[in-house]
């Protein structure tokens, strides 16, 4: 294929030999031909040797790659990665699941696709582009999701608005790559829940959890639960199920809470044990006594770049010290950061730091991280982003 070539400096094809995914601009001799943002291009060591393909784009990620030897990227191409996915999805018991139809089908580099991620809801699958390439082949993408999944799939929703790089002007606009009137509730382990891709957080709901809160359900019977950052409500209708005695949950967005409101209605109609605050988590804390004995702490990412690493540590100590504090003897707290700078390490020491504070005696019972729909590449260990701990406190 005649793509455009970009050569690296000596020494610089190491990690690509390792299969890493990216090459930093740094690692660039030169590149010939002047591609343009998002094209293909062919990526050579000091010895004229060919290494990968991949898509460029300025920045410091230069190249992201799709494959590592000389391929074509085509129809076939995209179709075939997209028929992995699919059917390591099917053989988790995913997709095709008669209590299930909520599941990620593309994990961007887990998936061997840098840029891409596809969420599935019942029929609608919801693609967004974090690379001007993957913006560029949303159509083939599109085509290929169809051409795998068939019928199950009718509406295909393009959101990338927010994850596409500013600079590079596409002036895209989020809408219907295919279908349109998309029915908006889907199913995660028997549970049903509205979900707002137009509207709603990153692609509407957050997948990542699914174990995560199935784990809470098993500790839920007969206590008083704070789900704090509920977004649409996830941890709470988890907690419901298994017969929690009460359930508060708090978020500073209300139209989350509007949400989870109608979430846990679809659920459990006219059931008095809910409760939901549009409130600031901090001012939230404030205010509570040890009325709680299971807390659930899922707050945005507080860093998104390395220099922001140690106010984000921070705040995670501070959140985890508040809740240290006010819960219950006995009671369990389920604490997550998805920070993708912030290292397991990192967050464990920020938990240690709070515990040690409120002189509470602490054991970790689990330690999570992301379910298998969101794989991580082996050779591309920052991947693993979510973190989490269960405790309990005595
Ligand atoms: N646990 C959720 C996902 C949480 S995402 C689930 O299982 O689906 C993080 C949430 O934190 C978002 O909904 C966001 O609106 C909320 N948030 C951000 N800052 C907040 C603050 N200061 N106080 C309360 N909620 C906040």
């Amino acid at each position: 294929m005649n793509y455009k070539k970009v050569h690296l400096k000596p020494k610089k094809e190491e990690s690509l030999l390792r299969f890493h995914p990216w090459v930093f601009s740094g690692a660039i001799q030169s590149i010939e031909g002047d591609p343009e943002e998002g094209e293909l291009v062919e990526v050579y060591g000091v010895h004229k040797q060919f290494l990968a393909v991949g898509h460029y784009q300025i920045g410091s990620i230069a190249v992201r790659i799709l494959s590592f030897e000389p391929a074509v990227i085509d129809d076939a191409f995209w179709k075939h990665r997209i028929e992995v996915a699919y059917t390591l999805r099917r053989a988790l018991g995913l997709a095709g699941a008669e209590n299930n139809n909520t599941f990620r089908l593309i994990h961007g580099e887990g998936d061997n696709l840098p840029g891409l991620i596809v969420d599935v809801y019942a029929s609608t699958a919801v693609v967004q582009a974090h690379s001007v390439g993957m913006h560029y082949a949303r159509e083939q993408v599109a085509q290929a999701i169809q051409a795998v999944m068939g019928d199950e799939i009718r509406n295909i929703y393009y959101k990338s608005e927010a994850t596409l790089p500013y600079k590079a002007n596409l002036g895209s606009e989020d809408g219907y790559l295919i279908g349109g009137h998309a029915d908006e509730t889907a199913m995660e382990n028997g549970l049903s829940f509205h979900v707002d891709w137009l509207k709603g957080q990153k692609t509407g709901f957050f997948i990542d959890q699914r174990e995560n809160r199935s784990l809470l359900e098993q500790y839920s019977k007969g206590r008083d639960v704070l789900n704090m950052f509920c977004y649409t409500g996830g941890f709470s209708f988890y907690a419901m199920r298994g017969e929690a005695n009460r359930v508060h949950s708090v978020d500073s967005s209300a139209k989350a809470i509007a949400m989870t409101n109608k979430n846990v209605e679809l659920n459990f109609p006219g059931d008095s044990r809910h409760q939901a605050f549009a409130e600031d988590a901090f001012k939230f804390l404030d205010k509570i006594d040890n009325q709680y004995d299971l807390i659930i702490l899922d707050p945005p990412a507080f860093a998104k770049h390395k220099n922001v690493l140690r106010n984000a540590l921070q705040g995670y100590r501070k959140l985890n010290a508040i809740a240290f504090e006010k819960i219950k003897p006995g009671g369990i707290l389920f604490t997550f950061s998805c920070s993708q700078v912030v290292t397991k390490e990192n967050f464990r020491l920020a938990v240690f730091s709070a515990a040690a504070q409120s002189g509470r005696n602490v054991r970790i019972l689990h330690q999570l991280t992301q379910p298998a729909d969101h794989p991580v590449n082996i050779y591309h260990p920052e991947g693993e982003y979510l973190k989490g701990l269960v405790l309990y406190v005595e």
